[in-house]
């Protein structure tokens, strides 16, 4: 007899969109049945300390911080039933190894990520992920600026749009970010001739 598969479900959207929320919503549900969840969480986030999950709204969960897929490997119990992970689009490219051996031995997977960065492009392991998902949530938050449907995480740096060209983190300028409609999400994206996007990471 075959051995029955996992799954995996990925809830995506821009930043203020409620992921976090979202993913504890689920591991919350899972604990109420008495499923073994583990909950994952990069280390970049400096919102937590080492084994916490904090979300916007203040909810602390225990979680293991794993910053790259051998810790994240070794973090994983054998026996578990649920791992989550948050912020999966921080995580080097081989997380979609790791996803797809426990969805292949049985493991509920849920990840929760954002689809796209401050240049409005897919954001690391994201793309790969929602295709192989059995399902996406695929969440939005409400536009800083006009107040309509927003997808997207525009950065601010000292106050003005961020350039196509700056790097994530630049010292001793101030950061911010809002959730942005399509209409009013701005960033100088780079055309060439032939209309493609020139990409400069
Ligand atoms: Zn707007």
């Amino acid at each position: 007899m075959k051995s029955k598969k996992g799954s995996l479900e990925v809830v995506a959207g821009c930043m203020f969109s409620g992921k976090t929320e979202e993913l504890m919503r689920l591991v919350r549900r899972a604990e109420y049945a008495k499923q073994s969840v583990i909950t994952i969480k990069h280390r970049i986030d400096n919102r937590v300390h080492t084994a916490c999950i904090n979300s916007h709204a203040g909810r602390v969960l225990v979680a293991s911080a794993a910053d790259d897929v051998a810790s994240l490997r070794a973090a994983i119990p054998q026996n578990i039933e649920v791992v989550a992970i948050d912020e999966v689009q921080f995580f080097p490219a081989e997380i979609f190894t790791v996803i797809e051996e426990l969805v292949d031995r049985g493991v509920r997977v849920i990840a929760a990520g954002l689809d796209t960065d401050f240049r409005g492009q897919p954001f690391g392991v994201m793309p790969q992920l929602m295709t192989y998902a059995d399902h996406v949530h695929k969440l939005s938050a409400i536009c800083m600026q006009c107040g309509k449907d927003a997808r997207w995480t525009q950065r601010l740096v000292n106050g003005k749009p961020a350039d196509w060209n700056d790097p994530l983190i630049m010292v001793g300028a101030e950061d911010a970010y809002e959730a942005r409609c399509r209409t009013c999400f701005s960033i100088n994206k780079p055309v060439t001739l032939h209309g493609q996007t020139n990409r400069t990471a």
